[in-house]
């Protein structure tokens, strides 16, 4: 089954039971099939076959924690609950194939009410293992991977937010819930696919982007490179990929600017000194 269509065969008792178990992520790892049915006022055949169905679609996972059944929810059920909200608040309306599985994500077509093809990016924190262990011991309190993950996809919508109201070169933010983001589908290329013929004026949109997210919005990107810019049919440079940002990180920002500056360098023999780009991009 394709997400599509497991979020259309979910009924509304087992929403309640994907709610259930997403309120309590943080309080119990696996929730006790005791607990969980105490939680609900379900008749027994009815919490039978809505966990069966949401094991089937793994939607949740089964765990036996001293011989007794305990669940929890999984990212797909965490999708699942994201698709449903953005359809009630008529954002969505359907959702199409997969565009790409990135490390941290799951980047879908979609269609919003009028029929246009946006994109759907849905958050999954804890896919890769390197990651994990670095991210953990960033996290203080013990928390789940389902709410790091709702952290990230709620970092990206704030900087979304804050540069859609910049006019920043970004895609347009449509939506946000739970562990889902909903944008305008830019048509185009990566930047390190792309063979432009005026590498200057792009790189000057880049920086104005840039220039935007620091003095308007307070944030660096973070994660900037060739892989994170599509370019458009019109050569017009549009940044993705944002949860990662930081506030007004000098070392970050840095980082950014030298990668792209020396993307540029090598491959469009565009040079700009390091030093001044670092100021204009602060306003100075
Ligand atoms: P990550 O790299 O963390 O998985 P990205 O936000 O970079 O997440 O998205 C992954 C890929 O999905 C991108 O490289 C791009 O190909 C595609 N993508 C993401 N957002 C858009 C968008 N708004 N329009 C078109 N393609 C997109
Ligand atoms: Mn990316």
């Amino acid at each position: 089954l394709t997400l599509a269509e497991k979020a259309s065969l979910v009924s509304p008792s087992e929403y309640i039971i994907l709610k259930t178990l997403l309120e309590s992520r943080d309080k119990y790892d696996y929730m006790s099939e005791d607990i969980l049915r105490s939680k609900l006022n379900f008749i027994d055949s009815e919490f039978t076959i809505s966990i069966t169905k949401l094991l089937n679609m793994k939607a949740i996972s089964e765990e036996r924690i001293q011989g007794k059944k305990a669940y929890r929810i999984t990212f797909s059920g965490l999708d699942i609950l994201a698709i449903k909200m953005l359809y009630v608040n008529k954002i969505l309306k359907n959702l199409g194939l997969i565009i790409g599985e990135g490390k941290e994500s799951n980047v879908y077509y979609g269609y919003d009410f009028d029929d246009n093809v946006i994109v759907v990016k849905f958050h999954r924190v804890g896919k890769s293992s390197y990651k994990n262990i670095r991210k953990l011991r960033e996290y203080t309190e013990k928390k789940s991977w389902i709410s790091i993950t709702m952290d990230n996809a709620k970092k990206e919508y704030q900087a979304l937010k804050c540069l859609n109201e910049n006019y920043a070169l970004v895609p347009k933010l449509f939506g946000y819930s739970f562990n889902a983001i909903v944008m305008e589908y830019i048509e185009g290329t990566s930047l390190a696919k792309s063979k432009l013929s005026n590498p200057k004026k792009v790189l000057d949109n880049i920086l104005g982007t840039v220039r935007i997210a620091y003095t308007n919005c307070k944030i660096v990107h973070g994660d900037l490179s060739q892989y994170n810019v599509i370019i458009d049919q019109n050569e017009i440079p549009y940044i993705i990929d944002w949860p990662q940002w930081k506030k007004e990180d000098q070392n970050l920002l840095n980082r950014d600017l030298n990668i792209i500056l020396t993307f540029f360098k090598n491959k469009y023999n565009v040079i700009e000194d390091i030093d001044e780009i670092s100021k204009f991009v602060k306003g100075e």
